[in-house]
């Protein structure tokens, strides 16, 4: 067979080819765009040579600050696809995580959209490498700013040449991208994305008992640009000619359900807090979502109760998956096999809130105290991952080389596989909580709570206690107008536990702190739960 490259320009050259009257429709900050992919295409060459004449070249690092939307788009094919290298930046970030990132990436040049200038403004003075700053705007003006060089985005395409060709000078295994992992604690680490690494994952983002997903697609990636290329969805839903629908700048879940609603959105991807907002938003509003045919949700676990919310009340069917930034993202994607089909509805519930099977092409262990565990869905192991879309190390940092020991990529996260191969996430290896020499799942009693009709959001953490070495507490978010009892909520679970898992205590919150990309914080909530039983 020819030993072709497998590279991240030709996807959008096969979009303008044969799908150049499909269309992306974007929002940004003052308007709605609708461009075909013919007019992607162009205005993405016209980037690459506006990038060429500006000194970007061939590994030169080029750093993004910005929403989901058509631009971004642009540069996620005009970067890899001139050999440079684009680097995702997470705007929720902390101003010296954001500065760390830039620097330790060497990014060259940054594009940034226009409400974020003012955060780009105030770290400058430490950025060492960038050397030209490019804003994203609809407005004909740039925007005043202390930023120098400063350009618009729209102005250099202007000047651009669209019929500046993909660059054929590129090894599939050269990088196109970069990603850094929104550590919660220590360095955010580097993941880079090789071309070949995204066109593969984008083939298993095709796969019919994957994400299936094709021409008659309208996507719409909620999940952020920056967080793992938007699990991949923008580079899927080009190459294969799906509609897309970029939700913009400082999205509401009005906005989501709207889009949904007018744009007939097929499948739409996000973390589980986006998708409990868009459920409260449903069950308050009047909208048509019926062309849906799956939402995935995936980086942490999907509460039963979502699923159930999503499939039950509105009809909508709704996809438990599993990934990693080092993972490009998609490892597991949960579906019922052909014969679990005469399943209770709601042992299926059950099977599909689990992370489900490896997709084609991975290659997966999952490693206990004394070897691999057995698949009876009882002992827990850390899950370890091996295949074409999955990182190798970390970029130039040899600190955490151990994630990467005997060739298989540590995932960090504890699971149980059962004996179809499916596995369920129990914990972050730092999450689960050991109370006397005994394994506690905080993720299976966070589902458990989340389950009670009163219960908007809950999180569970490990304690010190001098007996039991750790012990659990429950931290929960009530909906508006319920007044639900710490007892109410420990004998609603209770049927589902051994005695020893129930929580100590139920404290209730107004809010769960939460990492940049909508996951519970739990170490700063551990904090919080000492400091209220050290003052009590
Ligand atoms: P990130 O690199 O920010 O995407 O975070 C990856 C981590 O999120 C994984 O290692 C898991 O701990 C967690 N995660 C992702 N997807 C799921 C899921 N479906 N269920 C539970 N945890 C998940």
């Amino acid at each position: 067979m020819m030993n072709t490259q497998l590279l991240v320009g030709p996807m959008l050259e096969h979009a303008e080819t044969f799908f150049a009257k499909k269309e992306v429709i974007s929002q940004t900050h003052d308007k709605l765009h609708r461009l075909t992919y013919k007019e992607i295409g162009q205005r993405t060459r016209k980037l690459m040579d506006s990038l060429q004449k500006l000194g970007v070249a061939k590994g030169d690092r080029v750093g993004t600050l910005a929403w989901n939307h058509h631009r971004h788009l642009e540069i996620y094919f005009a970067a890899p696809g001139m050999g440079a290298v684009l680097h995702t930046i997470n705007i929720r970030l902390s101003p010296e995580h954001i500065v760390y990132i830039i620097n330790h990436a060497q990014d060259k040049v940054l594009f940034i959209d226009e409400d974020i200038l003012p955060l780009i403004e105030k770290i400058k003075s430490q950025l060492t490498t960038v050397e030209t700053y490019i804003v994203m705007t609809d407005k004909a003006e740039v925007p005043e700013s202390g930023l120098h060089p400063l350009y618009s985005y729209e102005e250099l395409l202007a000047a651009g040449d669209p019929s500046t060709p993909f660059s054929e000078d590129i090894d599939e295994n050269d990088p196109a991208g970069i990603c850094y992992t929104s550590a919660t604690t220590g360095k955010p680490k580097g993941v880079t994305y090789s071309h070949r690494g995204i066109v593969l994952h984008s083939y298993a983002l095709g796969l019919a008992d994957a994400a299936a997903i094709s021409e008659s697609d309208v996507g719409m990636p909620v999940v952020p640009q920056f967080h793992v290329n938007a699990w991949g969805m923008p580079f899927a839903c080009t190459w294969f000619g799906s509609t897309q629908v970029m939700p913009g700048p400082r999205f509401t879940p009005q906005r989501l359900a709207a889009f949904i609603d007018t744009y007939k959105v097929t499948i739409t991807a996000g973390v589980p807090t986006i998708w409990l907002a868009l459920a409260k938003e449903l069950s308050e509003g009047n909208y048509d979502t019926s062309s849906l045919r799956a939402v995935l949700c995936g980086g942490s676990a999907a509460p039963l109760g979502l699923i159930k919310t999503f499939e039950e009340k509105f009809r909508i069917p709704f996809y438990h998956a599993y990934g990693a930034t080092e993972t490009t993202p998609l490892v597991t994607f949960s579906r019922l096999k052909s014969y679990q089909q005469d399943l209770s509805d709601q042992e299926k519930l059950q099977e599909r809130s689990r992370q489900g099977i490896l997709v084609p092409g991975l290659k997966m262990k999952v490693m206990g105290a004394n070897g691999p565990v057995a698949w009876n869905d009882q002992e827990m192991g850390e899950l370890l991952l091996q295949g074409p879309w999955i990182a190798d190390s970390y970029n130039g940092d040899d600190s955490n080389n151990a994630a990467f020991a005997d060739g298989w990529f540590h995932t960090g996260d504890v699971v149980t596989v059962d004996e179809e191969g499916t596995i369920k996430i129990v914990d972050r290896t730092k999450d689960l909580i050991k109370s006397g020499g005994e394994w506690i799942s905080s993720v299976d009693l966070e589902n458990a709570l989340m389950a009670h009709d009163s219960v908007f959001e809950a999180s569970v953490v490990g304690i010190p206690d001098p007996k039991w070495q750790e012990r659990p507490i429950a931290c929960v978010v009530l909906k508006e107008g319920y007044n639900t009892t710490k007892e109410e909520l420990l004998d609603f679970i209770r049927p589902q536990f051994a005695s020893y898992w129930l929580p100590d205590d139920v404290l209730f919150f107004d809010e769960i702190p939460k990492t940049s990309v909508g996951k519970f914080l739990k170490r700063q909530l551990r904090e919080q739960v000492k400091a209220i039983y050290s003052k009590s």
